[in-house]
């Protein structure tokens, strides 16, 4: 006999929240002990992870096998010393995510190119597709708005302009998120919570909840929850994310998630260029003429800086 098949919407120390494909209550399910022994650099189970399970008499459940996972979004935990050792671990924050949502406000608080950059290497660095939503077009002229953000589309990135004011952009951004497991990323005060209670009565709340509760002390295990959608569909708002450092990110591989610069890197006359000085470097010449933003190049060498510094105090 077939084992029920279910996705985990909950990971809460050792306890895996798991609705029923077949619509059936949620069952919190441990994971069997034999599973324990794969995945060794990995998490076992995450939420968003595809599984089977067995009900227990008592109305809990097991799982017995977590299928593969074709996306994650996922950290690297790293020993700082051990680099090479066996410490190295993925951290799956969530499995099979379809987007990640990352949400800025045009003002109050202003747009921050370079938080948005951070996120968007992020994105890259686990192969998920990004969205830009920018929120409170309402504060600013139309053309302003679509200025702020030209680069981005330009480089192919999708950008929303939504307003839980006037409500523009709210019928998309629900079409977006229907059917899909979005997780949705931006500093507080941006109007993540606004946007989802437009999206869907109470939502907002919701995500909130799971977010707060993730704050509180420091023996809080890390808490992620998909929370569904009328429409179907699962937003997952990770704190995770927001404090994403790029901490496991060598300096020379930062060239590759930008997805502008990541093409013309085969063509710089030396294999292991940095684009600040080499001769010969296709990325500073498309910078020059007008092919890559000045911006994005800038915050490309900023970043760079910045986990340069983080390398060198590891070691
Ligand atoms: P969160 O911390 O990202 O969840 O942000 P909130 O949803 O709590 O919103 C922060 C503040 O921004 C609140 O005072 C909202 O009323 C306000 N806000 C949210 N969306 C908009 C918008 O589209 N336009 C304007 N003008 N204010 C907004
Ligand atoms: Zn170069």
């Amino acid at each position: 006999m077939s084992h029920p098949t279910g996705l985990i919407i909950k990971a809460q120390s050792g306890f895996f929240t798991v609705q029923p494909d077949d619509g059936g209550e949620l069952v919190v399910c441990r994971i069997r002990g034999r599973l324990k022994q794969d995945r060794r650099r990995s998490n076992i189970a995450a939420v968003g992870d595809r599984v089977t399970f067995t009900l227990n008499a008592d109305g809990t459940g097991q799982i017995e096998s977590v299928a593969e996972r074709q996306s994650a979004l996922s950290r690297t935990r790293t020993g700082p010393e051990q680099r090479n050792l066996q410490t190295e671990q993925e951290q799956v924050l969530v499995a099979n995510p379809d987007q990640v949502i990352f949400v800025f406000s045009v003002r109050n608080p202003g747009f921050s190119p370079r938080k948005l950059d951070r996120f968007l290497v992020v994105a890259e660095m686990n192969h998920l597709p990004a969205i830009i939503c920018a929120n409170k077009v309402d504060l600013v002229d139309p053309a302003e708005a679509r200025e702020m953000f030209r680069i981005y589309e330009a480089i192919g990135y999708p950008v929303l302009h939504t307003s839980t004011l006037t409500g523009e952009g709210v019928d998309e951004l629900r079409e977006l998120l229907r059917g899909r497991i979005s997780v949705l990323a931006g500093s507080s005060g941006v109007g993540k919570s606004s946007l989802l209670n437009a999206v869907q009565e109470g939502l907002g709340l919701r995500v909130k909840e799971v977010s707060d509760a993730t704050g509180k002390g420091l023996h809080t295990t890390r808490h992620v929850e998909l929370i569904p959608l009328d429409g179907g569909g699962y937003v997952a708002d990770t704190p995770g994310i927001r404090s994403l450092a790029l901490f496991d990110l060598e300096p020379g591989e930062l060239d590759a998630y930008y997805r502008e610069i990541a093409p013309l890197v085969a063509q710089c006359a030396f294999s292991d260029c940095t684009h600040t000085h080499e001769p010969d470097c296709a990325v500073r010449a498309a910078v020059e003429d007008g092919r890559i933003s000045y911006e994005r190049y800038d915050s490309y060498l900023r970043l760079r800086e910045e986990q340069q510094e983080l390398t060198d105090k590891k070691y």
